[in-house]
This record gives C-alpha cells, sequence and structure tokens, in this order.
C-alpha cells in the first residue's frame, strides 16, 4: 500500500511557520522582509507565476516589490534596476522571472545579483556553494523535494536515488542535495542508455522530464519511493505529472501526486529562501 505525499498540506504546514518568522523579524528588527520581482515582457506563463509569488508573499507578511519591465527594455536598463535592488536595504530577495526576451543576456542578469540576495538559488556561486556543502541559497523545486522527503521522515542516506533529467534549475541541484544527503546517487538524461534498468535498481526515483505520464509502471521497483517534479498536460489537456501516477503509484512505498505534489512547495521554499535571506543579512 502505498502513501501519498501530499504537498500542499506540507506546503500549508510550512507557510504557517514562514508567517510567523515574518514577525519575529519584524519584531526584532522593525521593519519588514522584503522581496523584488521582476518581470519582462507579457509572457502569459511568467505572468501567473509572478502573480501567485506576490500573493504567496502577502499571505505570510512579505513585502514584495513588484517592477514590470516591457519586452523591449535594453540590457543597460535591466542592470541598472537590478543594480539599485542589489543597494537596497529594504530588499532581502531578488527574483528576475525567466525566460528573458532573447535579446538579453540571462547569465549577466543573474551575476548581478548578490549571492545574498538570490533568493532563486540560480547564481554560479549558490551552485558551486551547494557542491561544497556550504551554506547556500537552494533552487526552490529541488530543495522542496528535500523538505518532502524530510517531513515524511524518509531517510535516504546509502539510498539508491536516480535523478531523471539535469537541468540547472531542477535535475543538477536535486542530484547534489540528494548527495549532500548521503544517497548514492545517478543522474539520468536524454542520452542515457537503459532508463529502466537504473530505474528499476532505484530507492529513491525523481522525474523531472517535462513528458507526461514518461515514467511507466514497468520501470519501477516494488516499494520505491517516487517524486514527480513534471508540470504538463495529457492528451486530453488536463494537468499531469512524469509519471504514469495509475498505474505507478500501486508499486511505491511514497509517491506525490501532480497536481498537489511538488508543485506547491516551490514558491513556498522562495518564501523559505526570502526569510533566510533576510536573517542572514540581519546577523
Ligand atoms: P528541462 O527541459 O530543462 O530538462 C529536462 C531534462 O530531461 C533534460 O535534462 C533532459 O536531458 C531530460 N530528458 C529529456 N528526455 C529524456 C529522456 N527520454 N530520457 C531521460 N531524460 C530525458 O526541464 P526542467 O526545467 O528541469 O523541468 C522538468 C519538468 O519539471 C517540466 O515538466 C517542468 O514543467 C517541471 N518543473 C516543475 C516545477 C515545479 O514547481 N513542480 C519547477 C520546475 C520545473
Amino acid at each position: 500500500m502505498y502513501k501519498l505525499i501530499d504537498g500542499k498540506a506540507i506546503a500549508a504546514e510550512m507557510r504557517d511557520e514562514i508567517k510567523n518568522a515574518v514577525t519575529q523579524f519584524r519584531a526584532r528588527h522593525g521593519k519588514d522582509i522584503g522581496l523584488a520581482v521582476v518581470l519582462v515582457g507579457e509572457n502569459p506563463a511568467s505572468q501567473v507565476y509572478v502573480r501567485n509569488k506576490i500573493k504567496a508573499c502577502k499571505e505570510v507578511g512579505i513585502k514584495s516589490f513588484s517592477y514590470y519591465l516591457p519586452a523591449n527594455v535594453t540590457q543597460a536598463q535591466l542592470d541598472g534596476l537590478i543594480s539599485e535592488l542589489a543597494a537596497d536595504n529594504a530588499v532581502h530577495g531578488i527574483l528576475v522571472q525567466l525566460p528573458l526576451p532573447d535579446h538579453l543576456d540571462a547569465d549577466r542578469v543573474l551575476s548581478l545579483i548578490p549571492v545574498s540576495k538570490d533568493v532563486d538559488g540560480f547564481s554560479a556561486e549558490n551552485i558551486g556553494k551547494l557542491c561544497l556543502n556550504e551554506h547556500c541559497l537552494v533552487a526552490c523545486t529541488p530543495n522542496g523535494v528535500m523538505k518532502m522527503l524530510e517531513k515524511e521522515n524518509i531517510d535516504v542516506r546509502g539510498k539508491k536515488a536516480v535523478v531523471i533529467g539535469r537541468s540547472d534549475i531542477v535535475g543538477k541541484p536535486m542530484a547534489m542535495l540528494l548527495l549532500n544527503a548521503d544517497a548514492t546517487v545517478t543522474v539520468c538524461h536524454s542520452k542515457t542508455r537503459d532508463l529502466k534498468a537504473h530505474c528499476l535498481d532505484a530507492d529513491i526515483i525523481v522525474a523531472a522530464v517535462g513528458r507526461p505520464k514518461f515514467i511507466t509502471a514497468d520501470m519501477v521497483g516494488e516499494g520505491a519511493i517516487v517524486i514527480d517534479v513534471g508540470i504538463n498536460r495529457d492528451e486530453n489537456g488536463k494537468l499531469c505529472g512524469d509519471v504514469d501516477f495509475e498505474n505507478v503509484k500501486e508499486k511505491c512505498s511514497y509517491i506525490t501526486p501532480v497536481p498537489g505534489g511538488v508543485g506547491p512547495m516551490t514558491i513556498t521554499m522562495l518564501l523559505f529562501n526570502t526569510v533566510t535571506a533576510a536573517e542572514r543579512s540581519a546577523d
């Protein structure tokens, strides 16, 4: 019998804790925690993400500063804004919603965000620190997965973990977090030979591929822990993950649903990172 890992419930519990931390910060330091959110252009998906992030900030009492820039903003203008926010003491976290329009250099923009305000954990320095297992701001989605495992008292030490996907924002940091927690980690990707054999051998599978129902029941061993990061649409336009949930679930000891699994954790971890950044700056 499998156990469903309820990301929505874990996220709600964490948001209560974050709300308390925000109130305590204000009482101790006499000021708000601030997050600057920068959106360039009118990508509809990005607009939804930004709206949800601002709403989540409001719910826990984090002050958000939003900047909506036109799609034709110049690199110099965007760089100028990021530099101003970098120097602003009321801003503890800076988030630039990606992707940026093609004429803008995202790496350059990210490099202007001070490492202490990089609440997305995307900067080279934060990723380097993660590899060195040093204190850092960790990318929200993989960090959310670790929190879910922790809340379920799943000790990953010594377990065989297979991460499918090697993106900079999910797969790579996910693999590094599991490694730092003493799992034995295999990273699979589009060029991996015999993915099924790797998956069948795994105690933990984290799927971050971006293909609907890609992980099928024949790829999953009995009792595996399956974490589904994917957000896709199936053939009927219904939201689904990378895992064929209905058929895979019976083989698992734990599994995350989509929606209601990893998704709700991502914004929660952004709030968590913003509070962490504020507390470190105050120290
Ligand atoms: P990406 O496209 O950057 O990376 C996909 C990875 O999958 C690549 O590394 C690629 O090598 C691998 N891959 C592709 N085909 C494969 C195959 N046949 N076999 C094995 N590996 C294969 O995607 P991403 O940004 O890492 O996102 C992955 C998924 O997670 C997407 O569905 C995305 O929407 C979702 N996502 C969810 C959240 C969340 O909050 N839950 C956050 C970020 C991304």
